[in-house]
């Protein structure tokens, strides 16, 4: 049996995109460090702003973690990046491996 079929490709689609932008979320905070730690050593050349940088982004690298592990997979209703206690951040659903662009594949 098909397990695909058995969920509306509306709910689907935007279980998918939720999961997407977590993702997308999480990748531009890590892709922001270099830049972001760099520009505030230049711009103030404090090591103490570049610290408090460094701890808001930690926070918020924490809670994007959170939000992407958190994220829960349209199909089987578990946790798309989730597997036990250990987080994996691929493009399959670690229960039911469902792909991330599922829904663009027509
Ligand atoms: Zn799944």
């Amino acid at each position: 049996m098909d397990e695909q079929s058995s969920v509306d490709p509306a709910i689907m689609a935007a279980g998918l995109r939720k999961v997407r932008k977590r993702r997308w979320l999480l990748w531009s905070l890590i892709l922001i460090y270099l830049p972001g730690i760099w520009s505030c050593l230049t711009l103030t050349g404090s090591d103490r702003a570049t610290g408090l940088f460094f701890g808001i982004w930690l926070i918020l690298l924490i809670i994007g973690v959170f939000f992407v592990t958190t994220a829960k997979c349209p199909r089987c209703g578990n946790l798309f990046h989730m597997h036990g206690i250990t987080p994996l951040y691929l493009r399959n659903c670690l229960h039911c491996r469902l792909h991330i662009c599922a829904d663009k594949r027509k």
